[in-house]
């Protein structure tokens, strides 16, 4: 069956009432009121899992917008009076991140309930790809219907971050960490999203990319309008769909969707996804910021470690807008410690060890001042351009 996915175009997010105008007419394409009550059968817990990164100011980029936030809930209540939302962000409390983006604000004008992330459950996924032992957030694996709310953004390590890893943030805090350490390469880091996936059993997602992320994402990269909205069950679909729209005319250029492909998981080219509303061509953005690929070809080989200074992509620190508050000490899952703060200039800055540096960009995605880059090594660009 071919997996159904609805485009629409909207001109920045203007009110609540127009993005729930735009969340309506996305489920109209999709099939409208038996859709959606197929999708929340009477009396359902529905949990909307946002993108709280981090404890950003409301209409930054880098999180869930709270006026889009607002129009889904405004749609949603009339199908549900059992409506909550949660994240785990990377570093800071999750009640922190809600309350300052603004979210939890519409969600107590709304008596929309506050999940709490941080309380985990062991649960084991028989047919996993990779992963079969979990810890996940109760509330996420609890509810009974899960609603992801990405924005389209570029990430250091898995290139882009969308539908499929928003979910991540429903394995509490800092046990997405050890999750960086065990999965040695982007390729397993993609098996492990499609696990987490495939047990938490996401039924919708609402992809923002009216304003989207590009260049250093997913925390300090700029701002790019695609004035798009994407939507549908298939989480695959919906970032193909995105993909498509941001330059990769072949979704399985990114490990992610080469393993999606591999794995049979779901859709991974457009010709496999009937796309409702807008036009792909007619919202595709042609100079979109993109994060290069270039460390795929390490794999699981030792034996070609020994290059991976010379051409693979480094946290790269500018030293100028270091604050010196080692969160990207803290946030560093590898041991020994990759990082070690040392004193330089009167200032105190991260050193980082390339040999031991696994390439997991969480220090460039936690850096609260957008002081880590994702650097190239001349060779690097040299080889990949
Ligand atoms: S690089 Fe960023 S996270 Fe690390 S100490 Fe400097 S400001 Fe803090
Ligand atoms: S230094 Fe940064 S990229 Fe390297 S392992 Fe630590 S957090 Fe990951």
């Amino acid at each position: 069956m071919r997996e159904k996915v609805a485009l629409l175009r909207s001109d920045g997010y203007q009110s609540p009432e127009h993005m729930e105008k735009m969340i309506r007419q996305g489920l109209d394409y999709l099939g409208g009121d038996s859709f959606i009550r197929k999708l929340i059968p009477p009396g359902s817990k529905v949990l909307l899992k946002p993108n709280l990164l981090s404890a950003a100011e409301p209409g930054s980029i880098v999180v869930t917008d709270a006026v889009l936030f607002e129009g889904v809930v405004r749609v949603l209540r009339d199908y549900t009076d059992r409506l909550s939302f949660g994240d785990s962000p990377g570093f800071e409390p999750e009640k922190k991140a809600a309350t300052k983006t603004g979210l939890m604000e519409v969600a107590s004008r709304y008596g929309v309930g506050f999940e709490d992330f941080s309380e985990g459950m062991q649960v084991e996924l028989k047919e996993a790809i990779l992963c079969r032992q979990w810890e996940v957030a109760r509330a996420a694996y609890e509810t009974d219907v899960l609603i992801s709310l990405p924005r389209i953004k570029t990430h250091g390590m898995m290139y882009y971050t969308g539908a499929i890893k928003n979910q991540f943030g429903c394995v509490p805090g800092t046990k997405k960490a050890l999750w960086h350490t065990r999965m040695n390469n982007t390729h397993n880091f993609a098996k492990m999203l499609l696990d987490l996936n495939t047990l938490l059993q996401t039924d919708f997602a609402i992809l923002d990319g009216i304003v989207a992320m590009e260049g250093n994402g997913p925390k300090s990269g700029d701002a790019k309008e695609l004035n798009a909205l994407v939507m549908g069950e298939n989480l695959a679909a919906v970032d193909t769909v995105a993909l498509s729209l941001i330059g990769y005319d072949d979704a399985t250029e990114l490990p992610q969707y080469q393993v999606v492909k591999e794995s049979g998981w779901g859709p991974y080219a457009l010709e496999q996804i009937d796309v409702l509303g807008e036009r792909v061509e007619s919202l595709q953005c042609h100079d979109f910021a993109k994060v290069r690929k270039t460390n795929e070809i390490f794999g699981d080989k030792q034996s070609l470690r020994w290059i991976k200074n010379w051409i693979a992509p480094y946290p790269k620190l500018k030293e100028e807008k270091c604050i010196g508050c080692k969160i990207c000490s803290e946030v560093c899952p590898e041991r020994p410690q990759v990082i070690e703060m040392i004193e330089k200039d009167g200032k105190t800055i991260p050193e980082f060890d390339k040999n031991t540096c696994i390439r997991c960009f969480c220090c460039q995605e936690m850096c609260p001042v957008g002081a880590i880059e994702v650097g190239e090594p001349w060779l690097g660009k040299l080889l990949y351009r």
